[in-house]
């Protein structure tokens, strides 16, 4: 029987040559996961190795920046030494040239392991950035390997693709990575599954042909179009393509789904007198786009316009109100008899939900429950007794205990509050089916996408936006300084702390050095203590145990401790209205959004809050730039549409910030043209073939389910 070749994306990325398990483990964090998924992370730029320079050349190059390709032959090494410092240092002739030598530099080389490999006499190719120092040409650390070598071909003699570094993994490894993993059957019998029509519509060549032709071009030249040509685009639309497709897939499942349950979704109104009555009880006054967003959630639980159950998505910044929405939704639910559920992030959260829900409404505080922790057996039974028997109508926890609850007795309205998986909402809407009713689906999140974006990523929800934010808000003062202003920061704060305020530190710990990152938290940590001596500093970082983390949070909250050194665990949720202050060190390592978040720990209480960023002592341009826009702007939106503006969507909807998967080789901004013609393409498949059932789309299929079939929850029956 002759072996059966594997489809691309049932080769785990371990099995390729040159990703060992760090590898593999590392670009798994970053969605990489299979061979499938290596091959669609295209390179940044190209970089042209084709052309050996001469001495001249190389002469011309000094302190140009760019880097130079030779050929030349190692004469001598010494080994130097300065203070503390080492060095290796070979002569190399180039063309034979007689009177000037170049010299290669290399630090550290303790062992003299370059001299190992390549012996005086080795002729060697190599390239690197030219300087001209005292009086002679070098070139420090150069990428060299012996010409004989036929062990890297990808490295020189060609036009080599340079790939974005992610988790420490360098362009040069996935280079190596790539070449050797191109090589293997499975690429060579990539599936092609894309519907000829479409092919023919738009001239694309092949799959396999664009992604060889981008990883190593053999056929074009990047000098010329810098990688925005047929297979870039080619690609691109694959991408594109199949996530539209999966969006009305699903969206045209549901529908179908619905339709037959249609008897099963329930009418939830409430009469306009009776809402208002509510409403006016309430400590404040809604702002209009609150009531705008009560007012087309209500239409669409009461079946105003179609029989089916609500799928919405309310997006609105931090602090715009969000929650008092659901509340009041659920209201409405129970005013039909009906429960519903509310589901938060995290247990401080729900905790805090529960809290205000029994302040805000007093008399429906015996019918609202809190589901947290793990729940004992006996409890769970009492639990489920009660809620089989109607008797609790409000029901807030964590997402898993909520759905761990199971049997309702007539779930109407299922919540979920700061959605930060993507399809986890989906699942758990949909789960439902064994009860008598399919519940109404509602979606809070203060990530602030822009409009167009949030279409497309969640194309089958409606949309509401809160923008408008409660009155009588005093707006966070912002400040940028820089990095040695840190002895008139510790003052002006000792100054804040002696007025009664509580502080947040907020550091950076970010993947790629997190080791690092650590310790420089409980550095700065131990250097606040000195510098507030009359002040009890705390530290928080997603290390601890959870235990130690409550504890430390309960300090702070009850101001046994005024400052709070902590990591961006902190990012969600905590609410303590005294803290007043925060300052966020690094600040140009966050992404503005984040920063926004950050910023929305204070400005909670009665107090002007302060927000203080900290950037490096020598900003570039952009970094301040992008600071800026922290200090002139509190509006999440903006923030956002800048951040989009300036790092580009790749970065802006990274999956930590938002849930969101990104996009491996597209650009949702450059590409929306792309995408467009993409959707359009998907919309026409879907309703010719809303189940992809015909023979020729069933690879199409396949791959769908491949690319988008966990990350949004579809399911091939339909
Ligand atoms: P988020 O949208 O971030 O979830 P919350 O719902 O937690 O915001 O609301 C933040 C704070 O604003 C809460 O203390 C809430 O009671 C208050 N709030 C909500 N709506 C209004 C309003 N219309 N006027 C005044 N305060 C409001
Ligand atoms: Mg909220």
């Amino acid at each position: 029987m002759p072996k059966e070749i594997k489809q691309a994306w049932e080769v785990p990325v371990q099995f390729l040559k040159g990703v060992g398990e760090k590898i593999a483990k590392q670009l798994a964090n970053h969605e990489i996961k299979t061979f499938w998924d290596l091959l669609f992370h295209l390179p940044r730029k190209y970089e042209d190795r084709r052309k050996f320079y001469t001495f001249q050349e190389i002469e011309k190059e000094a302190n140009s920046g760019n880097e130079v390709l030779a050929i030349g032959k190692i004469e001598a090494y010494t080994r130097r030494m300065a203070g503390r410092r080492r060095w290796s240092e070979a002569i190399c002739r180039v063309d034979g040239h007689a009177l000037h030598p170049l010299y290669l530099v290399w630090f550290q080389d303790y062992g003299g392991s370059i001299q190992k490999t390549y012996p005086a006499g080795t002729s060697v190719v190599f390239t690197g950035k030219v300087q001209s120092f005292r009086g002679r040409l070098q070139i420090v650390h150069p990428q060299m390997q012996k010409t004989e070598s036929e062990k890297s071909p990808w490295e020189f003699g060609t036009i080599i693709p340079v790939y974005k570094e992610i988790s420490r993994i360098s362009s040069r490894v996935f280079r190596r990575v790539m070449y050797q993993a191109l090589q293997r059957e499975e690429f060579k019998s990539i599936p092609e599954a894309l519907p000829e029509s479409i092919k023919e519509e738009f001239q694309f060549p092949d799959l396999a042909r664009s992604l060889s032709e981008l990883h190593f071009p053999r056929s074009w030249e990047p000098s010329e179009d810098n990688g925005q040509n047929q297979y870039y685009r080619r690609v691109v639309f694959e991408e594109l393509f199949m996530m539209s497709l999966a969006l009305f897939f699903r969206k045209n499942n549901r529908k179908q789904e619905d339709k037959k349950n249609e008897d099963l979704v329930p009418a939830l109104k409430i009469e306009n007198a009776k809402q208002e009555k509510i409403i006016s009880a309430l400590p404040f006054p809604l702002t209009g786009d609150q009531k705008k967003v009560l007012t087309e959630i209500h239409s669409d639980m009461a079946l105003a316009h179609n029989k089916q159950a609500m799928h919405r998505l309310v997006q609105g910044d931090v602090g715009s109100g969000k929650t008092i929405v659901a509340f009041l939704s659920m209201i409405t639910a129970a005013e039909n008899g009906f429960q519903s559920a509310l589901m938060a992030p995290t247990e401080i959260l729900a905790d805090q939900h529960f809290r205000n829900f029994q302040v805000l409404f007093p008399e429906r505080a015996h019918q609202a429950i809190i589901l947290k922790g793990a729940l004992k057996a006996k409890d769970k039974k009492e639990i489920r007794e009660k809620l089989k028997s109607g008797e609790l109508l409000y029901i807030i926890g964590t997402q898993a205990l909520v759905a761990e609850a199971t049997h309702f007795y007539r779930l109407g309205l299922v919540i979920i509050d700061e959605q930060h998986r993507f399809g986890v909402a989906q699942r758990l809407a949909l789960k439902n089916r064994e009860d008598q009713f399919i519940p109404h689906f509602l979606v809070m999140t203060a990530t602030p996408i822009p409009r167009s974006l949030a279409l497309t990523f969640y194309g089958d929800l409606s949309l509401s936006q809160i923008k408008e934010k409660p009155k009588g808000r005093i707006p966070i003062k912002t400040y940028l300084i820089k990095q040695r202003a840190q002895i008139s920061l510790a003052k002006r704060l000792n100054e804040l702390l002696k007025e009664g305020r509580q502080i947040y530190m907020v550091y950076p710990l970010i993947e790629e050095s997190e080791e690092m990152d650590l310790k420089d938290v409980k550095s700065a940590f131990a250097d606040w203590q000195k510098r507030f001596p009359q002040h009890q500093v705390a530290l928080l970082h997603g290390r601890m145990k959870s235990k130690e983390k409550d504890e430390v949070m309960r300090q702070f909250k009850s101001n046994e401790c005024q400052v709070l050194v902590s990591t961006t665990v902190i990012e969600v949720g905590v609410d303590v209205p005294n803290a007043s202050v925060i300052v966020i060190e690094h600040a140009e390592r966050f992404g503005l959004s984040q920063l926004h978040q950050l910023r929305g720990r204070v400005g909670r209480g009665a107090q002007e809050s302060l927000c203080i960023l900290v950037g490096p002592d020598r900003m570039s341009e952009t970094v301040e730039e992008r600071l800026n826009v922290m200090v002139q702007s509190s509006d999440g939106f903006y923030i956002a549409e800048k951040d989009l503006e300036i790092r580009g969507p790749g970065e802006f909807l990274g999956r930590r910030q938002s849930g969101i998967p990104g996009f491996k080789a597209a650009h949702i901004l450059r590409d929306l043209e792309t995408l467009e013609l993409a959707r359009q393409k998907a919309q026409e498949i879907i309703e010719i073939d809303p189940l992809l059932e015909n023979p020729d789309h069933q690879l199409m299929k396949k791959m769908l389910m491949q690319w988008w079939g966990d990350r949004m929850d579809l399911t091939l029956s339909g």
